[in-house]
């Protein structure tokens, strides 16, 4: 028996493009959070749309317990570009940067939010994964792939 099974850790908000699939499950399981103890919030953009994830992350933090919200951005997305019609590292900063204080106003005040930009890198330096701070956000961004 699982005994985590039916109260997963983490929201993972992150963009549906299937591009970053194998990324996103390779870092979340780097962090310890393997299938069984997150939920999944895809959407086009990620933390871009996060209001159109409103209602499911409700449901996993007022009900599942969740406490601590994943927001997942990524370089090259062609929701941000569509969207917003910039897609470099202010842009992304700034969105992720306005998803973070939307979760802080909308959930409870124990409930973490933790923000990453997944980057690409060279070939040679696949499964690794290397932790920078944008100076000017504060945020962890992660190169890979
Ligand atoms: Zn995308």
């Amino acid at each position: 028996m699982n005994p985590q099974k039916g109260n997963p850790k983490a929201a993972i908000v992150y963009c549906l493009d299937p591009d970053i699939d194998e990324a996103v499950g390779s870092f979340l399981d780097s962090q310890g959070l393997h299938a069984g103890t997150f939920t999944r919030h895809p959407i086009q953009g990620g933390p871009l749309n996060i209001r159109d994830v409103e209602k499911s992350l409700g449901f996993v933090i007022n009900y599942l317990g969740v406490r601590t919200i994943w927001l997942i951005g990524h370089v090259i997305c062609r929701a941000m570009e569509l969207e917003l019609g910039k897609n470099d590292d202010d842009a992304h900063a700034q969105c992720l940067r306005g998803a973070r204080s939307w979760c802080h106003q909308r959930f409870p005040s124990d409930v973490g939010v933790r923000a990453i930009l997944m980057r690409s890198c060279e070939p040679n330096q696949k499964e690794q994964w290397r932790f920078d701070r944008l100076t000017y956000t504060g945020y962890v961004t992660i190169i890979r792939i």
